[in-house]
This record gives structure tokens, sequence and C-alpha cells, in this order.
């Protein structure tokens, strides 16, 4: 359980345990207690550079394996990942701070992308074509990149870096992944696993660090393709830098995601919809609910919004290994203090605060990072705590007459990664799910998130790039295509030196 997490969270490269040549960590925090729980190896240009060269070492070999090699290896480690949700789970609660509950299923959602990839061989079969010309047959074939990078935000330890390497390695290349520095732990671990199912050395990287090792990895020639989760800032520079330098890029950024309650809908399941989604994970989840859009008169909206303050007085909030906690602390105190702010801001701004989570502490966790659930009603477009990504367990609410404006409000917004109409009228949430420029929709559903068949991604600042992650996406991120025509003649044809026809 968490007393394997170690002292200083080392890299994993040509599948061993390393701290690599550099003295610069970085600090761990226990986000229940507020105290530095370990250390963080924070990888240097020449630790990315040994990293990638052996990755690049392993990845001919590899790329060259047999697809039901391949397919057995991931059998292998979707096992061992299944009988250790809950070591995995404990590790990303000790560390993210979410409730145990919810770090289970977060481990289990990265398991469902390791049953996709465990039917690559389906996934990489090519197309043929018969006769095209005559006696020339033409067929396609996807092939492996190389080496390919993941950078992984703090929020989903184990479910992001689950969106892309089992995807990567099934595809035949060698992964190197830069998860967070704020919880490193669950890296090592899924990749001990991927080894202990006979992953060649080298085919699966983690390598620890911050900035300066992303930074290496953007410009990194032997580096072909980068998918990157984080914020819209470094979504941009990774997007920007990566295909500066040739490289193909999927950089998956920030959100606001956008409830619409229309009059119609069933106000206290849509209530305990936005709290769930809103609160769930301390609103530390990209596709975290963090305005409501309360749609109608003022009665229905008055109705609307308390339903949704009962039910967000109702969260428990307290320590992720407790069972009765529903929701726990921020990531780190800086964070907590950034999200508190916003608060601030927006009460300052006008915004009414009806459930006011600031100074929350549970009882007898004095050092914690914690915020209590926060309701602000009255926001407006222009306001701060509307024009940013708070990424805290903050929901505003924002009151418009009728279906139009709700629609027109939320296409506003730069960003587009997931949205939810609450309605009973069937035609209207059709309307909702054809003209929203959202990359992912839910109908009574408050965070729709795709299963892994299918593809993650949002639209506008929300991805650069035009693949989205997983899915039949990711397979065509991690693969380049090739055409082949082919002929065997019995006899020449004689010279042709016009553009060949299909006749
Ligand atoms: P972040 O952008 O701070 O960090 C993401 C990754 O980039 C980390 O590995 C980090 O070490 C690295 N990084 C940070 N600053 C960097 C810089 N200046 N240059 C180069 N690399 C840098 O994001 P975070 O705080 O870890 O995660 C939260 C953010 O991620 C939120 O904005 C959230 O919406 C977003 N997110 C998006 C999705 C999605 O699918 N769109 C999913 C999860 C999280």
């Amino acid at each position: 359980m968490t007393d394997q997490l170690t002292e200083i969270v080392p890299h994993v490269i040509d599948a061993k345990l390393t701290v690599g040549g550099t003295s610069r960590h970085g600090d761990v925090f226990d986000p229940v207690s507020g105290k530095v729980a370990r250390q963080v190896a924070l990888a240097d240009a020449a630790d990315v550079d040994a990293a990638v060269s052996s990755a690049l070492s392993a990845s001919a070999e590899w790329g060259a394996s047999s697809l039901s090699s391949r397919t057995q290896i991931l059998f292998g480690w979707r096992r061992l990942m299944a009988e250790q949700v809950d070591e995995l789970a404990a590790i990303v609660s000790a560390e993210h701070g979410k409730v145990f509950s919810d770090a289970q299923g977060e481990v289990r959602r990265g398991l469902d992308v390791l049953d996709f990839a465990t039917g690559i061989a389906h996934h990489l079969k090519g197309e043929h074509s018969e006769q095209v010309s005559k006696g020339i047959d033409a067929w396609s074939m996807r092939q492996p990149l190389g080496v390919v990078a993941g950078i992984t935000p703090f929020n989903f330890p184990v479910m992001v870096p689950m969106w892309m390497a089992p995807i990567a390695v099934a595809c035949g290349n060698a992964f190197v992944l830069k998860p967070s520095d704020r919880d490193p732990s669950a890296s090592v671990r899924l990749a001990e696993l991927a080894y202990e199912a006979g992953l060649p050395p080298g085919v699966l990287t983690v390598l620890q660090g911050d900035k300066e090792a992303v930074d290496r990895l953007l410009v990194h020639p032997d580096i072909a393709a980068i998918s990157f989760v984080g914020s819209t800032p470094v979504a941009r520079h990774v997007y920007e830098t990566g295909t500066a330098n040739g490289k193909r890029v999927q950089a998956l950024g920030g959100a606001k995601n956008h409830m619409v309650v229309l009059p119609d809908a069933d106000l206290d399941v849509a209530a305990d919809s936005a709290v769930s989604a809103a609160y769930g994970s301390a609103g530390e989840r990209c596709m975290a609910i963090s305005v409501v859009v309360a749609v109608g008169d003022t009665g229905v909206q008055d109705r609307l919004v308390q339903a949704i303050a009962n039910a967000g007085r109702a969260v428990v909030v307290g320590p992720g290994s407790e069972p009765s906690s529903s929701m726990g602390p921020l990531v780190t105190g800086a964070h907590r203090d950034r999200v508190s702010g916003h608060v601030d801001g927006a009460e300052a701004a006008g915004a009414n605060v009806v459930v006011d989570g600031r100074g929350y502490v549970p009882a007898g966790h004095g050092g914690g990072f914690w915020l209590g659930p926060t309701l602000l009603d009255h926001v407006r477009p222009e306001m701060e705590c509307y024009r940013e990504e708070i990424f805290g367990p903050v929901l505003c609410v924002v009151r418009v007459p009728d279906f139009e404006a709700a629609l027109a409000l939320v296409n506003a917004n730069p960003y587009g990664n997931g949205t939810a109409v609450f309605t009973a009228d069937g035609l209207v949430a059709r309307e909702y799910a054809r003209r929203v420029q959202v990359g992912m929709v839910g109908i009574n559903v408050p965070i729709p998130v795709p299963m892994a068949y299918y593809s993650f991604g949002g639209w506008k600042d929300s991805l650069f790039g035009d693949l989205h992650v997983h899915g039949a996406d990711g397979v065509r991120f991690y693969t380049r295509a090739k055409a082949v025509s082919s002929r065997w003649p019995q006899q020449s044809s004689g010279l042709e030196l016009g553009f060949p026809t299909h006749h």
C-alpha cells in the first residue's frame, strides 16, 4: 500500500528505478496534513537525453514485435493492474487528496483503456483493394512512430497517463511519460506493473520532472510525437514549440464546463448532479461542472439555486482515506489559496456567495489544504470567476432567460471541453447537442467522459491539435499510415511515361 512510497520518487529508465544525475528535487505534499511527504527527482536535460536514448534503443525491436506478443503483454499488464486497483488508488489519494472511492474509479477508467489496447490487432487492421488497375492491388497499413512522449497533469495521476501509454505501446512505440511533479508516485507503479507483465526494458519510461524536462522533450530530435494534458497556457506552449520542432502534437488544455438547466428539468435531480459534478474530486477535474446556467424566470432559478445549496452543504469534507469523506483537500496550499482568492474576487465583483467554503477545516486536520464547497450566484460573464478556470470546489451560477441565451453564453466561452444540458424535452436536448461548440456533450449526464473506445477531447482553447485521445483517434495519433500499390507482372508491358491511370 502507501508504505511502498519512497523518499525520493525516482524515474523509471531502462526498466530500472533511478534518481538520475541531477541534484534537483521537488516537494511532494500530503494534502491532508499539509506537510512535505517526500521528494521527487526533477530531470535535467542530461536525464532526459539518457531516458530518450534508452527508449530509442528499445523502439526498433518493439516496433517489429508481433501483434500477438504485444497483446499478451497488454493482457498481463491489465491483469496485474486490476489486482492492484486498491494499491494504486491509495497512492493517488495520498498524493492528490481525492477520496479513496474516487481514486478507485480513476484507476478503473485507466484500466478501460488497457482493455481497448488489448484489441490492438483489430485496431491496426489496414485496408485492401484488389485489382485497382489491371494486375495491381493496393493496401494500407499503420506503423509506429518510434519514441513518443506524454506529459500529464496532477489531477488524474493514473487515468491520464493510461489514456496514452497503453495505446502508444500497443501500436509499437516506446513511450516516455513525464507525469506531474505534484503526485508522481503512481506512474512509477504503473511502469513496474508493465515490466512485471513482460514489457521489454525501455519501452515505457517514466521521467520525473518539471518545465526543464518538458522543454527538453519538446525539442529533442528523437521524440516523434507528444501528447499533453494540462492547463491551456502550457498546452499552447507545448503545441507551438513541439510542432515548430517537427513533432506531431495533441495538447489538451483547460476547461470551463457549463451545465444548462432548463425549467422543465427535474430540479432536484439537476441539483444533485451539479453538486456531484462540481465538488467531486474537489472540482479538480477537467470535466467538472464549474458553471450552472439557470434558465427561466426568477422563481425557477431561485428554486434551483436553493436545491444546489442544500445538496452542497451536505458534502462531507475530510481526509480521502476516511470512508465518510465525500470530498478531500486540494492538491497544494498554493492552489487552495489561488482558488480561495477567486472567491474573494467574485464577492468583491458583486457575486452572491450562497455557500462559503473559505476557512473550512475538518476537526483535527488543521494544516491541510482545505476549502469547502462554495456556491456563487448572480455571476456575470465579465467577472473573473467566470472568465478564468478556477479548478477547485467553486460553482458559479449564471442566470439567463431562455434556451437561446444559454446556448449563446456557452458558445461565446473560449473553452469547449465538456457541457451538459438537463431537460425533459428530447427535441431541445437534440438541438443543444447539435449546435453547441463543445467537444463532449451530456444529455442529463453531468460529466460526459467518453468510454475508452470513443475518443476524448475538447474544442477551441481546450485542445490544440487535430486528434483526440484514446479510441480510434489514439491509434491514429500513435501511428502513421502507409499506402502500398503492388504489381507482379508476368511480362514487361513496355515503357509508359504518361501519368498512370486506373485502366
Ligand atoms: P499544468 O499545465 O500546470 O501541468 C501539466 C504538465 O505540464 C505537468 O506535467 C507539468 O509538470 C508541466 N508543466 C507545468 N508548467 C509548465 C511549463 N511552464 N512549461 C512546460 N511544462 C509545464 O496543469 P496541472 O495544474 O497539472 O493540471 C490541471 C490542468 O489540467 C487544468 O487546467 C485542467 O483543466 C487541465 N486538464 C485538462 C484535461 C483535458 O482533458 N482537457 C484533463 C485533465 C486536466
